[in-house]
């Protein structure tokens, strides 16, 4: 029997939910990627550890997956388990008058509601972010002027010590948060949950900021064709999209991935993109940018398989 066979037997014992040979185009808004063999949705902080201790000791790869908004997968797709924290993971609380915990499967948009409806003000920049909690501290998602970095006091995880997978928790600078890093980034660690410090305010005004974001979002966004948000971190004194656009690149195609013609920033799936299309697209982008004005641009969609 194969490693992912016995760790799919071991799901099913627990009880934690769980999936086979799932495309993970459709669980990604790039809506691009071939399949995983094990996607685990499990609902409790106890449920996450066995799933990751057993793959463990199984020698079967993993990964988190939150919305799959800041995600490209390959067209291989991923050889081992996804373990996926969205909705059965999603609770929120008012710890005190100004502050939320959370889950980290709760989408920031659902946060933000929440917040609005308790007169909470200092998150509306996170709404129309397209992700989870935990997607947004592990990249300390930002716009607008704002990062997940003004708000959050701590974060929740759980972490391999000993041969164990632990639950610990950061706060301050431990929580590492700089421009869309984290001290999550790179490392074999699940976020599980969040705190969040925000102040007293007018449940209209919020409603208002938010509903101002969201409406921005819409006319400068290609929201109507399948993307990862910005492709390219924002390079020191400039703008990844100001640089492609200078370059007259909007437009420019590999295949079914296109630069936006709406938002140079972005790169689309304009139909039937693979993997392999949009690597050579973000290749192509980034050495015409380079050449014509010496900035060197930096993939911020993150690539797993
Ligand atoms: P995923 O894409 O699922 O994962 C991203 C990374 O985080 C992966 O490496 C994953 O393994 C890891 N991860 C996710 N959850 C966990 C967890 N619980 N524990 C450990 N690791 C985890 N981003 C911005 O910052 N600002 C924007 O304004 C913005 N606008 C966007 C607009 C659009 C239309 C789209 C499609 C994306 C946009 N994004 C933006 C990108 C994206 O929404 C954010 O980065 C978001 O925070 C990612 O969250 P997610 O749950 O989708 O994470």
């Amino acid at each position: 029997m194969k490693n992912t066979e016995l760790l799919a037997t071991f799901l099913e014992e627990k009880g934690i939910a769980f999936e086979q040979d799932v495309t993970l185009k459709d669980h990604c808004t790039f809506r691009i990627g071939g399949s995983v063999e094990l996607l685990a949705h499990p609902s409790d902080e106890g449920q996450i550890k066995d799933v990751m201790q057993k793959a463990r000791e199984l020698s079967v790869d993993t990964f988190v997956l939150g919305r799959g908004s800041n995600i490209l997968f390959s067209d291989e797709g991923f050889r081992g388990l996804a373990v996926h924290l969205g909705k059965a993971f999603s609770q929120v609380w008012q710890e005190n008058e100004v502050t939320l915990s959370c889950q980290s499967g709760i989408p920031l948009s659902t946060l933000c509601e929440y917040a609005q409806r308790q007169s909470l003000t200092g998150l509306e920049f996170a709404y129309g972010i397209p992700g989870t909690v935990g997607g947004a501290v592990y990249m300390n998602a930002g716009a607008y002027g704002g990062e997940m970095k003004d708000v959050l006091l701590s974060t929740r995880h759980l972490i391999r010590q000993n041969g164990n997978w632990e639950a610990g928790a950061f706060t301050g600078e431990a929580m590492g948060l700089s421009y869309r890093r984290s001290a999550y980034s790179d490392r074999d660690m699940v976020i599980t949950g969040a705190t969040i410090g925000l102040r007293r305010g007018d449940p209209n005004e919020i409603r208002a900021k938010m509903d101002d974001y969201m409406s921005r979002r819409r006319s400068k966004q290609p929201l109507e064709l399948p993307n990862a948000g910005s492709t390219f971190k924002r390079p020191q004194g400039n703008y990844a999209s100001a640089l492609v656009d200078q370059c007259g690149l909007k437009g420019l195609r590999v295949g079914g991935a296109m630069v936006s013609e709406k938002h140079a920033g972005f790169v689309v799936n304009a139909g039937d993109a693979t993997c392999a299309d949009v690597l050579e697209l973000i290749r192509q982008v980034q050495q015409t940018v380079e050449k014509q004005t010496g900035y060197r641009l930096e993939r911020e969609i993150r690539l797993i398989g």
